[in-house]
């Protein structure tokens, strides 16, 4: 199977901004066995503005641009520092991949993109995926990797969409608040109904939250392509998810768009 995992901020740190170092080693080594069985990986990783914060000991996550950009640009070393040595210690070599809205958006470039990751996979090396927030602006950011990830599994064909949050999945109200929430198993598509399931906010750290998440639902399940979210703080979830046991939340993509 071609699978793209996508990661997000709260799952690879602390509230702090430090990175998480054993949730991350965990993920590192799952990702490493997932592949060893054959399976291709993509990562489509955040972090690289959280970890910056964390680095450069800022408070809290900047909100000026060109804060945001030098955050970007010290974490987004420290995150492929760290993929580069723990995947190297099971023998897999990583390549980064830095996207803005530009590479997905013009034909030519998207062609390019999509060779490039073709390329990287027959070669058997493990793309890591980030949006280059350092030169992202207002005109070409894609804006969350929630987006992101679901746009590159539509360019890789792939088979699964895995996005690993900081919540099961979805629910049927916010379960940080109300208690009688209860986690919907299977999505058999993003009808208004569950739009309005979504509450919009993200982490302190991330940018994401549910309603970037249903939009990538949207665009993988266009493609055909099913979604999961699940808890990223077990990283191991993911080979429940493969061998196909119920997991977090499984968007059914339209069967109609693979075939
Ligand atoms: N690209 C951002 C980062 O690496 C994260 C975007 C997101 O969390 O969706 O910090």
């Amino acid at each position: 199977m071609r699978i793209v995992v996508k990661v997000g901020t709260s799952t690879l740190s602390h509230p702090t901004g430090r990175m998480n170092i054993r949730r991350v080693e965990a993920l590192c080594k799952v990702l490493s066995d997932v592949k060893n069985a054959g399976h291709e990986v993509i990562l489509v990783s955040s972090g690289a503005i959280g970890m910056g914060v964390g680095k450069l000991s800022l408070k809290e996550r900047p909100t000026d641009i060109p804060t945001k950009q030098a955050a970007a640009a010290v974490g987004q070393c420290e995150l492929m520092y760290t993929y580069d040595r723990l995947f190297g210690e099971y023998n897999h070599t990583v390549a980064q991949l830095l996207v803005t809205g530009d590479d997905v958006e013009d034909d030519a470039r998207r062609a390019h993109f999509h060779n490039t990751l073709y390329r990287l996979l027959e070669l058997g090396a493990l793309p890591v995926i980030n949006e280059n927030d350092t030169i992202a602006t207002d005109e070409i950011v894609i804006g969350d990797n929630d987006t992101l990830s679901a746009i590159v599994a539509r360019t890789v064909k792939a088979d699964l969409l895995v996005l690993l949050s900081d919540i099961d999945g979805l629910y049927t109200a916010d379960p940080k608040k109300g208690e009688g929430a209860e986690l919907i198993p299977v999505v058999e598509a993003v009808t208004p109904e569950i739009e309005a399931l979504a509450g919009g906010h993200g982490s302190s750290l991330g940018t994401g939250g549910m309603v970037t998440k249903l939009r990538a639902a949207g665009i993988a399940g266009a493609a055909g392509i099913d979604m999961v979210i699940a808890n990223g703080e077990n990283p191991a979830l993911l080979y429940d998810i493969l061998d196909g046991k119920p997991v977090g939340t499984r968007f059914i993509g339209e069967r109609k768009a693979r075939s």
